[in-house]
């Protein structure tokens, strides 16, 4: 299994939290000794014990050696971790050697190991698990025991059977980070086809302008805010002229062309705040939120005069033009009457003449060249 830095950072502080179990258990020791001195003294039975005794001093000692060790050898610290459990299992069982339970303590280290979900690791925490055993078993235990041979064998067997367990938590830690991979991978894909549906829905095939609904959403946003907040806005029709006949003459896919480039035109042309939609067939409709009049008629003006300039190689290098019409939203102003305003101004734009500017309202102005 491969660790990234944050669960490095993460194995850290498990770590610690291992250690500090050890020291528990020291606690736990010291702490079960002292009851057993104080309710087994007037047994006939009792066996006195020292509570502090040289093995306590041992255990603490060991302890803080490998606290020192853990410090020093940073870049084993797993290991020095696993080693820690099988030297306070040997002191434990040192303690109690006549307790055969102590004998569990054996598998604290392949316990410590199954932290790491590393194989290499669970299989180094058996070995020192076995060599501990083998260590302790013929230096103080056998005296105890009636078939040494036979407490080594089953020993070997039980612990045996702890190292697999312990690999096959492994190998089921594994299988569930992959699950949870491929979910994680899975919710990606899913949010990326989201954002790709949602543009889709948003925007048109042909151009990449926002399409006509989003066109009507986001003009529906404007207005109540224009409402609300008085905030005006203006709405620009554009138009391809004679459009038609440029279909008629070159085609239908020559047509297709022109669209694009001129949608390519509009879009590279807008202020960000701009919102720029194909309104439908060759007409364009523009929303602008932030310019003021002036200023709009400018950035419209240098579009249009781009937009007559480009050659299109698919009507043999022949320009098209676009006639505009513009209108702007003040409070009190219906969808309807934005609409009429700059379909009157467009078709006034066509009626004189069409490659011009006209704006509907008090002051009609018109801008051709
Ligand atoms: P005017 O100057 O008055 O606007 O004349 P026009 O010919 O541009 O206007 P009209 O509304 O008569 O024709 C618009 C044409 O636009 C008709 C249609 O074939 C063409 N058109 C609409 N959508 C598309 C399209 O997606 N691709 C192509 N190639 N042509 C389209
Ligand atoms: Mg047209
Ligand atoms: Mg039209």
């Amino acid at each position: 299994m491969v660790f990234d830095a944050a669960q490095q950072a993460r194995l850290s502080r498990w770590n610690r939290r291992l250690l500090n179990g050890y020291w528990g258990i020291a606690v736990l020791t010291v702490a079960a000794a002292s009851v057993y001195v104080t309710t087994s003294r007037w047994n006939p039975d009792y066996t006195p014990i020292a509570i502090l005794s040289l093995h306590t001093l041992w255990m603490v000692l060991g302890l803080l050696a490998v606290e020192a060790a853990y410090l020093l050898l940073k870049r084993f610290k797993d290991y020095v971790v696993i080693c820690g459990g099988a030297a306070l299992s040997l002191s434990l069982i040192t303690t109690f050697p006549q307790l055969s339970p102590s004998l569990a303590t054996l598998f604290l280290p392949i316990l410590a190991s199954v932290f790491y979900f590393q194989r290499r690791k669970l299989l180094f925490a058996y070995g020192i698990a076995l060599a501990s055993f083998f260590l302790i078993h013929t230096t103080v235990l056998h005296v105890f025991s009636s078939s040494p041979w036979g407490e080594r064998i089953s020993m070997t067997a039980i612990l045996t059977f702890g190292a697999y367990l312990g690999l096959e938590i492994r190998r089921r830690g594994h299988d569930l980070l992959q699950d949870l991979k491929s979910t994680l991978a899975s919710e990606q894909d899913l949010l990326v086809r989201n954002i790709l549906m949602d543009k889709m829905a948003k925007t048109d095939a042909l151009t990449g302008l926002y399409n006509h609904r989003s066109f009507h959403e986001y003009l529906d946003e404007l207005m109540i805010h224009g409402e609300k907040n008085g905030l005006g806005f203006h709405l620009a029709l554009l138009d391809i002229d004679h459009f038609k006949k440029v279909n008629d003459t070159y085609g239908h896919q020559a047509g297709d062309a022109v669209l694009i480039r001129v949608a390519a035109a509009i879009r590279e042309m807008v202020s960000p705040n701009d919102f720029p939609a194909r309104y439908g067939g060759e007409e364009f409709a523009l929303l602008c939120p932030e310019s003021g009049l002036a200023e709009l008629l400018d950035q419209l003006e240098r579009m249009r005069l781009r937009i007559a300039g480009m050659m299109h190689p698919e009507l043999d290098g022949n320009p098209v033009t676009i006639s505009v019409g513009i209108h702007a939203f003040s409070k009190g102003c219906s969808k309807e009457e934005l609409f009429d305003g700059a379909d009157e101004a467009l078709y006034e734009a066509k009626r004189e003449g069409r490659n011009r500017t006209k704006v509907h309202g008090n002051e009609v102005m018109t801008l051709t060249s």
